[in-house]
């Protein structure tokens, strides 16, 4: 669950102080789908920065299950990040010089680091090979069903911008964290594909995921969701589901 206490967030341009967020007070439940709106500029991204804890409040403060994110180190803030925490940003975030299937299976390897030393020492191969092809096969299974699975071998200039985008959520999905963070992840996306995703992240959240979306999108299934509006860093406006 998170709790934010009087958050606020600014940014210094020119001497001149902005606040990208002012006064936010929230709270988001385990298994909530919240969907942030608002125009650009509003504060949306940096919202979510914070709720990733890759940006730090200037004032208030935000917590993670009762955990304050100031006084975590940044080596827990990567621990999160790898183990509760799947953040996927508004711009490009995939490796250039790694193939997709290497970009997807930095999260995998990360998360499975342990796993793999055992592996590395272990004599038996069959095995490593086995766990290896099992691994490749959920990888697969879920570019198939973003409709990018011929793209495995090619590398992230190859891809269009919305092929790119369904990569970094396929990695966000396998990384299999209880929460969720997407910064406007359909923005580069045909009708089609937008749908998929958004289907996506519905089955994420019934399993008992949180999901916390970035959009613009107007027409939206806004069924079991609950919609923030920002308006100049500021709660403009809070729609609980029905
Ligand atoms: P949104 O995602 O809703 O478009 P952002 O959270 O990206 O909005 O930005 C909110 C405000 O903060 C904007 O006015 C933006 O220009 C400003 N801002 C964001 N990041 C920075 C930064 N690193 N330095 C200075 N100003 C920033
Ligand atoms: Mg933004």
């Amino acid at each position: 669950m998170y709790i934010l206490e009087n958050v606020s967030k600014k940014y210094h341009r020119r001497n001149k102080e902005i606040f990208a967020l002012e006064d936010i007070n929230l709270e988001i439940e385990d298994g909530d789908f919240l969907i942030i709106k608002g125009e650009s500029g509003s504060g949306k991204s940096t919202l979510l920065a914070l709720l990733a804890g890759i940006q730090e409040a200037s004032l208030g403060k935000v917590f993670l299950d009762g955990n304050d994110f100031s006084s975590l180190s940044e080596n827990d803030i990567a621990k999160l990040l790898k183990n509760q925490i799947s953040y996927i940003p508004q711009g490009y975030s995939l490796l250039p010089n790694l193939s997709i299937l290497d970009n997807i299976r930095l999260v995998k390897d990360i998360k499975n680091e342990n796993q793999e030393k055992t592996q590395k020492n272990n004599r038996n191969n069959k095995i490593n090979n086995n766990l290896a092809n099992n691994e490749v096969k959920e990888i697969i299974r879920i570019l198939k069903e973003l409709k990018i699975s011929d793209l495995i071998r090619s590398y992230p200039e190859e891809l269009s911008g919305g092929e790119q985008k369904r990569v970094a959520i396929a990695r966000a999905l396998l990384q299999d964290t209880n929460i969720i963070l997407a910064d406007e992840p359909t923005s580069d996306l045909d009708k089609e594909s937008a749908n998929i995703i958004w289907s996506i992240f519905e089955k994420a959240n019934q399993e008992g995921k949180t999901v916390i979306v970035v959009t613009h999108q107007e027409k939206l299934n806004t069924k079991n969701k609950r919609i923030l509006v920002l308006e100049d860093g500021k709660i403009k406006k809070e729609e609980m589901p029905e």
